[in-house]
């Protein structure tokens, strides 16, 4: 399978290529050169097989040469057989007689980055080992991320990871998660700023030539094609379970930075009947305005019970632009160009009426989200966290509108284990969730991590003089 860029102007590379690379070299993000596609029949032979045999099939055509399928079934079966809690892996639960949850929290760190990262992890150390390399990941965290990230890197002896997070500014579930994994290639700096500085450090360094000839540096976040291919996986494993190819179902997708809910378009791309995709956005809500009106413009960003959604630009967006306007580089720079500078963008007609045919996006404020947490309490005794609780309330407004029709299941991905955020949740349905056994005594661990001023130089000094990779 060859990659290319959205922007036009990098390398084709292969997944091999992709997964090391990140981001592309003209700014662009890396897209299957086309879809693969599967018939009803192939899909339906994927029916009562376990997640790691789906997951081997659904990723195979994107892997192409770059693992034989024995790599990739033996990867597969290593993450999916062994870091899950759950044998189902990303287990359904009914809530009522049309909505469903597809729990995806069932992995180390309690948030759905897990199903994909911890796939990446192997990715990197296969590849790695292949080209006798060595990686370091600098990454920048507001929580979910970051801890996700170091627990599939944890211990891997090819690849050395510094996370920045702001200080204070992290929940204490979410910074234990980081600070209290003990692996001499885990390094935790926790910055005198805000998210965005440390974000800024991250990209500035990505850019600083004393950094990037020293050090092969890598990237964790959802720019990363492998990960997005990692979360395919599940549309069609919960697809299956409801009765696909034979009975259409409908996502309703807690949305941040678009990669989960891109991966449910890749989904429907390669064949899986998807009736309609709900882009679930919290008040920070530019792709809401972007699928209804067609107006892309960033505002600034309101923190929310949903830190992982406040998001002021939705950086996967730019991957279905180009896809549903023709997949014309030269117009996709153009049209990102414009929006750096403006910070704002219309839609062309090609992008959405496409978007039109399979996304609808729906907008929850406090009070929804509050309200869907205690309509799931009340209706089924479950208790969701406050993200989770943005996409069912959007699942129970395109319910409501007749937007999805009243025989068609309607699934909310349910991205973060509740015990992550247990204020909101205890405000909303007045039960404070538990941390779940296995995630051990995370309160009683010492924590390990360096504090550093807020100003690029000393993180970055920092990062040159304890790295223990250098580039090879
Ligand atoms: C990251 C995250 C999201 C947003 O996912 P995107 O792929 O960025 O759209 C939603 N919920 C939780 C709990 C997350 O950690």
């Amino acid at each position: 399978m060859e990659y290319v860029s959205t922007r036009g102007d990098a390398p084709v590379l292969d997944f091999e290529g992709v997964t090391l690379a990140g981001l592309a070299s003209d700014g662009g993000l890396y897209l299957p050169r086309e879809w693969p596609k599967f018939t009803a029949d192939q899909i339906r032979d994927l029916r009562g097989e376990d997640y790691w045999t789906v997951a081997v099939e659904v990723m195979k055509p994107f892997v192409g040469d770059s693992l034989t399928e024995q790599e990739l079934s033996d990867i597969c079966n290593q993450v999916y057989g062994g870091s899950f809690s759950h044998a189902a892996v990303t287990p359904l639960v009914q809530l009522d007689t049309q909505n469903w949850l597809l729990e995806l929290f069932h992995g180390p760190t309690l948030a759905f980055k897990d199903v994909a990262l911890q796939m990446l992890g192997r990715l990197f150390e296969t590849f790695l080992e292949r080209r006798d390399k060595r990686l370091t990941i600098v990454g920048a965290t507001s929580g979910d991320t970051g801890s996700a990230a170091i627990r599939a890197v944890a211990g891997l002896d090819r690849v050395e990871i510094f996370m920045l997070h702001p200080e204070g500014k992290v929940s204490d579930v979410q910074r234990r998660q980081m600070t209290t994994v003990r692996s001499p290639n885990v390094h935790n700096i926790a910055i005198d700023g805000s998210f965005d500085d440390a974000q800024s450090h991250v990209k500035r360094m990505f850019a600083d030539s004393s950094v990037n000839q020293t050090l092969n540096l890598g990237a964790v976040n959802s720019i990363n094609w492998a990960r997005l291919m990692a979360q395919v996986v599940y549309y069609f494993y919960a697809a299956l379970q409801m009765g696909a190819p034979d009975r259409k179902v409908a996502f309703s997708v807690p949305t941040g930075n678009f990669g989960d809910v891109f991966a449910g378009y890749v989904a429907a791309k390669m064949g899986l009947p998807i009736d309609r995709l709900v882009v679930a956005t919290n008040v920070n809500d530019i792709l809401e305005r972007a699928l209804t009106t067609g107006d892309y413009s960033a505002r600034g960003v309101t923190a929310t019970i949903t830190p992982s959604m406040d998001i002021q630009v939705s950086s996967n967006f730019e991957r279905l632009l180009f896809d549903l306007g023709g997949r014309d580089g030269a117009a996709m720079a153009a049209q990102m160009h414009g929006f750096d500078d403006t910070q704002s963008m219309t839609l062309t007609d090609a992008q959405r009426n496409g978007a039109h045919d399979l996304f609808m996006g729906v907008r929850a404020d406090q009070d929804q989200t509050a309200r869907a947490m205690q309509i799931a309490h009340q209706s089924s005794g479950q208790i969701i966290d406050p993200h989770t609780a943005v996409g069912l309330s959007a699942a129970h407004s395109a319910i409501d509108d007749d937007s999805i029709d009243p025989l068609t299941p309607v699934i909310t991905l349910a991205t973060a284990h509740p015990a992550k955020f247990p204020d909101a949740v205890e405000r909303a349905v007045g039960v404070r969730p538990a941390l779940p056994a296995r995630v051990g005594d995370l309160f009683g661990r010492e924590e390990k991590f360096t504090t550093l001023a807020g100003d690029y130089e000393t993180t970055r000094d920092f990062v040159l003089s304890n790295a223990a990779s250098s580039a090879s």
